[in-house]
Parts: structure tokens; C-alpha cells; sequence
């Protein structure tokens, strides 16, 4: 960090600005909305400065800057068009340690000044540390499009709650619960759409409930093939507002970065005939953990509902009577073949997918080998790694050409994804002959070829051996 953020309290402390142009008047009004006692001065100014003057807003002083000017001064800007008077503001402030800004001259400052968001009393201020305006400001806009106006007002009654909040829930974690819950739910909503008074007795309401009684909840979230951008904004708000995140080897450390931070983890890995955590186990853990009150994600790869057991763990939810909601992702079928340039269908390649685990049970697949082995169709193997050999094999014993394309994708949306392309019959030998890492999706079918012509994510084919 090149600067320290920090909100500064000028509240009737007085503050210089030398100059009294458009720019001079611009950083006028923003200490003024602080409070700040503000002085001018200036040989010449705009009209804005003119009116504040006139309404007693500011003092102006109407002559050449003297160096006993900044003496008792907590702050200066100088925003003349005077090079040499703003680096002489600028040094006398520098050696008497009154922090100053020299407007557009990041060399002169000693403290600049940040695009900011203004939902009072929430602000938020943003810096480029001087590298980027117009980044920063870019970022402020989309702030801006993106928090409610009303924040500004959910701060101020959530401040009129504050120390009887304090008084009532005597530890950190439990105030935290009370105003995430507030802040999310239905109160925030209330206060959105003008019913102040309404959130106002809701929080009282809430307030007074035994924090025994208090049931948590459960939300089962996809989270996508690897990629973090591919998360939905659902998932993302419900990771940061978990308490506790049960998860697995298929969530990827990129997803895993944008969970709560103080969320604890819970890891109820999977892996391959190795079944750390049973899943019964991992279904009254969630009912535990929710029953204790905590809100427990459940966060999975890909999509709970897509070989990913959601409906187990849900079922034994809705027994219990945990409220759950469950958030769809992005599957590994869509992602991977999105990433590597191969739509699914194609009106000339492929009229239909279909979606398949290749999980070998005592050696075999038990699936529909012959309404797979057709033309004009893409199958997606999940959890073929493994079957490979067995896959190509039931396929071309049931009448598919060996020169069918398929690839095979490691690790999809992630940095390491990779995709090797081969043909049905060569698709064993490309497995044996390469070192090949998990997770893995296999899809079979002409759209492969696509791949070609639409690649756009990653570099070459490692084409087999
Ligand atoms: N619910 C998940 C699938 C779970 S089954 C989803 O909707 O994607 C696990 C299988 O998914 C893996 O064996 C692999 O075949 C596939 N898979 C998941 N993530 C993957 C990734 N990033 N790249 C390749 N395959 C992936």
C-alpha cells in the first residue's frame, strides 16, 4: 500500500483551500459536507465561491497567499493553476506538518484525495494511489450502479440499535449473527422500500428473541467447475454470510478464496474409493451444525444437483425441518466445454447431450450403451477418468466409429486447464500414455472438432502420444 486509508475527522476544524476555480470549488464543497471550517483564498473566484461566500458558507480572504496563511491549520488544499505557489503551499504545509494536497500534482500531496461512494454515514472511498484516476472512478460507478441508495439509512437505524444491541448480546459473534441477519433479510429489505418504521419494530422483535430459539440454516451452493468469475452472485453473497462451509476437493481454491474469511472449514473430501467423511455423516453434520444456530454452506463443485448427492443432503434437511435454500452452478459439462471452445450441441453435429457418470462399479458402467452409440449426439462422461479403456471399448462394441472426436479435460476453467483431443479408439492409449490429473470430463462427438475453429481459452492441444 502506497497510502494509508484513513477517515478523517475535520468537523469544525479549520481547513484552507488556495485558490477559487471550478476545481478550488469542488473540494470546498466536499469539506464542507464534512463540516469543515473553511477558509479561501484567492485573487479571483468562481461563481460557486462567490454564493458560498454570500451565504456565509466559507470565509474568503482576497489577496496573494502569505506562508503566515496556513498557521493553526489542520488541512490544506491548493488548487490554483500556479505551479510555483502550489509547490510553495505545498513545502511550507510539508514543513510545518499540516497535511496538503496540491490538486492533479500526486508529488506535491501528502494526503490524496479518493473517488468516493456517499451512502452517509456509509462512504466509501477509493484510491488508485495516484496511478489510475480513471480506473478508480470507473470502480466508483459500478459501486455506485450497485449499492442501494437506502444503505445510508439501514446504518443509521442499525447506529439507533447499536448499544442496546451491545448490551442484549454480550459476545462478537452473536452482534455479528443479529446484524448480518438484519443486514440481509427482511429488515434491510423493509428499510429499502421506505417501511422505516416497520424495520424499526422487526429489529425490536428480533432483539428480544432467545438466541436459543434461533434455528440456522442450510444453503447448498454450487460453485461452478473452478473458475471463480463463474460463481452467481447468490453464491457468492451466501459464502460471505456463512458461519461454517463444509466443502470438498472439487471446490476449487479459487472458489475457496471467496469464502468468508473467518468462516470456519470444514473439509468432507471425497475422493475416489476413499470416502473420508460417509455421506450420512456429512448429512447430520449440516443438521447439527444448523440446529447449533450457525449458517452452514454446503459448497460443492459444479451443480448440487448434477452427480453431486444435493438431494441426499437436502432430503435429510427437510426431515429435520432446517430451512435450506439451494443455490444452481455452473457444471463441469458446461464449463469445460465452454473453456475449450466445444459447444455441446450444434444444429449440424449434434442434436442432443447427454450427461453420464462413468464411475466403474465392479468394473463395469451400468448404462445404456445403445442409445449412447449414435450419431448427432454429445455424451459427457463425469467421473470417467477411471473407465476410460471401458467407455471406448462398450461404445465401439455397440456400433460407435472409432474415429469419433473426444476430449478430455483436466481440471476445467481452472489455471491448469488443459484438453487433450483424440479419436474414440485412441482414447485408451492417450490415458495410459499421459499423466492425466483430476478432475477429468470426457465428451464424446463431433462437436469436438469445433474446438478448432472456436478455442479461444487455452493454448494448444497435447495431442496423444
Ligand atoms: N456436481 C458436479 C459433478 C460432481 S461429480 C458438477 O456439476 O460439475 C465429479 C466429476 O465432475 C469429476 O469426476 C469430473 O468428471 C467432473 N468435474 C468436476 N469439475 C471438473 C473440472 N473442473 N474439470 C473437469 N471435470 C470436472
Amino acid at each position: 500500500m502506497d497510502y494509508l486509508p484513513i477517515f478523517f475527522n475535520i468537523n469544525n476544524k479549520p481547513c484552507l483551500v488556495v485558490g477559487g476555480g471550478e476545481i478550488a470549488s469542488r473540494k470546498i464543497n466536499l469539506l464542507l459536507k464534512a463540516n469543515a471550517d473553511v477558509t479561501c483564498l484567492a485573487i479571483n473566484c468562481c461563481k460557486n465561491v462567490e454564493d458560498l461566500v454570500a451565504n456565509k458558507k466559507i470565509t474568503y480572504i482576497n489577496r496573494e497567499f502569505d506562508q503566515n496563511d496556513i498557521t493553526n491549520q489542520c488541512l490544506i488544499i491548493s488548487a490554483t493553476d500556479d505551479a510555483s505557489l502550489n509547490r510553495r503551499v505545498s513545502e511550507l504545509a510539508n514543513s510545518a506538518n499540516i497535511p496538503v494536497n496540491v490538486v492533479d500534482s500526486p508529488d506535491l500531496c501528502t494526503f490524496i484525495m479518493p473517488s468516493i461512494v456517499d451512502r452517509s454515514p456509509i462512504v466509501i472511498a477509493i484510491s488508485s494511489s495516484g496511478k489510475a484516476p480513471v480506473l478508480a472512478r470507473l470502480i466508483r460507478e459500478k459501486l455506485e450502479s450497485t449499492i442501494p441508495h437506502a444503505y445510508g439509512k439501514l446504518a443509521i437505524l442499525a447506529g439507533d440499535f447499536r448499544s442496546q444491541v451491545k448490551e442484549k448480546l454480550n459476545n462478537i459473534k452473536d452482534r455479528r449473527y443479529f446484524w448480518e441477519k438484519a443486514f440481509s433479510g427482511i429488515i434491510a429489505e423493509k428499510v429499502f422500500s421506505g417501511k422505516i418504521d416497520e424495520a424499526r419494530s422487526d429489529l425490536e422483535a428480533q432483539l428480544k428473541q432467545s438466541k436459543d430459539t434461533q434455528l440456522g440454516e442450510v444453503y447448498l451452493v454450487g460453485g461452478g467447475p473452478g473458475d471463480p468469475d463463474l460463481l452467481t452472485f447468490k453464491a457468492l453473497r451466501l459464502m460471505q454470510q456463512a458461519d461454517v462451509v463444509l466443502y470438498d476437493r472439487l471446490v476449487s481454491d479459487g472458489v475457496m478464496e471467496m469464502v468468508r474469511r473467518d468462516a470456519e472449514l470444514i473439509y468432507v473430501g471425497k475422493e475416489r474409493d476413499n470416502h473420508s467423511v460417509p455421506q450420512g455423516n456429512i448429512n447430520q453434520l449440516l443438521v447439527d451444525l444448523a440446529k447449533q444456530g450457525r449458517r452452514v454452506c454446503r459448497l460443492k463443485g459444479g451443480d448440487p444437483f448434477i452427480f453431486g448427492r444435493g438431494g441426499e443432503e437436502i432430503e435429510t434437511l427437510a426431515e429435520n425441518g432446517v430451512p435450506f435454500q439451494v443455490v444452481p452452478g455452473i457444471t463441469a459439462a458446461s464449463g469445460c466445454s465452454t473453456y475449450s471452445g466445444i459447444p455441446l450441441t450444434h444444429r449440424d453435429y449434434s442434436q442432443s447431450c447427454r450427461f453420464v457418470t462413468g464411475h466403474l462399479k465392479d468394473g463395469s458402467m451400468n448404462l445404456p450403451w445403445e442409445e449412447l452409440a449414435v450419431e448427432q449426439q454429445t455424451i459427457v462422461f463425469y467421473m470417467a477418468l477411471n473407465g476410460a479403456k471401458h467407455l471406448s471399448e462398450r461404445l465401439i462394441s455397440h456400433g460407435m466409429r472409432g474415429s469419433m472426436p473426444v476430449a478430455l479435460v483436466e481440471k476445467g476453467t481452472t489455471p491448469e486447464h488443459k484438453v487433450h483431443t483424440t479419436t474414440l479408439d485412441s482414447l485408451p492409449k492417450l490415458v495410459a500414455n499421459n499423466e492425466i490429473h483430476a478432475p477429468t470430463l470426457i465428451i464424446v462427438g463431433e462437436v469436438v472438432k469445433l474446438r478448432e475453429k472456436l478455442n479461444w481459452y487455452d493454448g494448444d492441444d497435447n495431442l496423444p502420444a
